[in-house]
């Protein structure tokens, strides 16, 4: 077979997840929570399916649920959205991620990652025959340098990739980081995915968002997941919400790659959603409080711990303890002191030389979080 993504491997997330499980250790490594999801949540997608929603939905996704997601950015944003013809329901912000990219990069076209990226964003340029350009976020704060992404722009640039709360930094971008992108690319046909899964878990007064920033919003696909809102990743349902014209383009795509997305979760989502509409704005209050945990209990350790901003993702150095990679080290984190990690390098091109920083998931019980912080400071 010649490989259309020869430089790709098995992820970062399988391949830590699997070890952390053959080693027994505990995992702050894949993205996911280790608690169970609200019951009512569980109650309704059981009834959902007792009741008969086993059959396609509409392709778009179900009204109800695509409704519920206008309201919801009605509320948060005060942005109004069509969910007729601005709002499409897929398996997960991936889905999203994937369709957008496919929908809009041509053969040759340039695409802008900030890096580091997550992991999906590059194959999915790839495929669709765009090429990747980059702009490095540096440690501690991670936020862009304008000029350097003015530097990257070319008559072949179709696409910018953003991502606020950032995985894996936990940094947050600023209002002034949204104005400073759309005055750079104002006068250029160039469109935007903002990756916005962690909306709701940021720890500032509130989170940016491409839904504030009309200019941009009508450029712009934003994307986001309830595993992230409601602690269910493995229900693989998200949104993305995009003008007329390029959610046409997107749905194009939506139809051949799932055509819609399990029909009793989406109606279980719906339902949750019209009962409790504020339930998302509590999200952050709940993750501040495991992050300040987990800080806490490593604030005598060896490792330093980066700012965070938003996200369930605490960055570590641990330059004081180790000079291995950060890949060697969490191989080695998982052997000697059971704990699975995911190392910061895999997310860039080109990681900066000697940094030594790897991800803590804290998406966990307090109790996980006091267990691991116990072993790290052992070190
Ligand atoms: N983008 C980012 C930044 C993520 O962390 C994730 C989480 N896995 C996704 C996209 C994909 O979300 P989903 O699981 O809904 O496909
Ligand atoms: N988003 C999750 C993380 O960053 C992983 C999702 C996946 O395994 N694909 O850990």
């Amino acid at each position: 077979v010649v490989s259309k993504l020869p430089s790709v491997g098995t992820t970062i997330f399988t391949k830590m997840s699997a070890l952390a499980a053959e080693k027994g250790a505990i995992n702050l490594s894949q993205g996911f929570p280790d608690f169970p999801p609200d019951a009512r949540l569980l109650q309704r997608a059981s009834q959902a399916i007792l009741t008969g929603n086993n059959q396609y939905s509409p392709m778009t996704g179900l009204p109800i649920l695509r409704d519920a997601v206008a309201n919801l950015i009605e509320r948060h944003y005060d942005r109004t959205v069509s969910a007729l013809d601005e709002i499409t329901i897929t398996s997960g912000a991936s889905e999203a991620i994937f369709d957008a990219i496919t929908a809009v990069v041509h053969q040759d076209d340039e695409v802008i990652l900030f890096d580091p990226a997550y992991d999906l964003y590059e194959p999915a340029v790839t495929l669709a025959g765009g090429i990747c350009k980059r702009v490095t976020l540096m440690a501690p704060d991670f936020r862009p340098d304008w000029h350097a992404f003015e530097a990257l722009l070319t008559d072949k640039t179709r696409l910018v990739l953003i991502n606020t709360p950032h995985n894996p930094t936990g940094s947050c971008w600023l209002a002034e980081d949204l104005e400073s992108l759309w005055q750079a690319i104002a006068s250029r046909d160039i469109y935007v995915l903002s990756d916005e899964v962690y909306e709701f878990i940021h720890y500032g007064e509130s989170a940016v968002s491409v839904h504030k920033h009309a200019e941009l919003a009508a450029r712009s696909f934003v994307v986001s997941s309830f595993g992230k809102s409601f602690h269910l990743t493995g229900w693989k349902v998200g949104y993305v919400v995009a003008p007329v014209a390029l959610t046409a383009e997107l749905r194009k795509v939506h139809q051949f790659v799932t055509f819609c997305t399990a029909t009793p979760l989406q109606q279980a989502l719906a339902e949750h959603l019209l009962e409790l509409p504020e339930e998302s704005a509590h999200l952050a209050t709940f993750y501040r409080q495991k992050r300040d945990v987990l800080r806490k209990a490593l604030g005598n350790s060896r490792f330093t711990l980066l700012p965070c901003e938003g996200t369930y993702f605490q960055l570590l150095d641990y330059s004081d303890i180790s000079d291995l990679d950060d890949v060697a080290f969490c191989e080695w984190l998982v052997d000697h002191v059971g704990v699975a990690a995911i190392p910061v390098s895999v997310f860039y091109q080109q990681p900066p030389e000697n940094q030594r920083v790897i991800r803590l998931c804290f998406a966990k019980e307090e109790s996980t979080l006091l267990d691991a912080a116990q072993r790290l400071s052992q070190l």
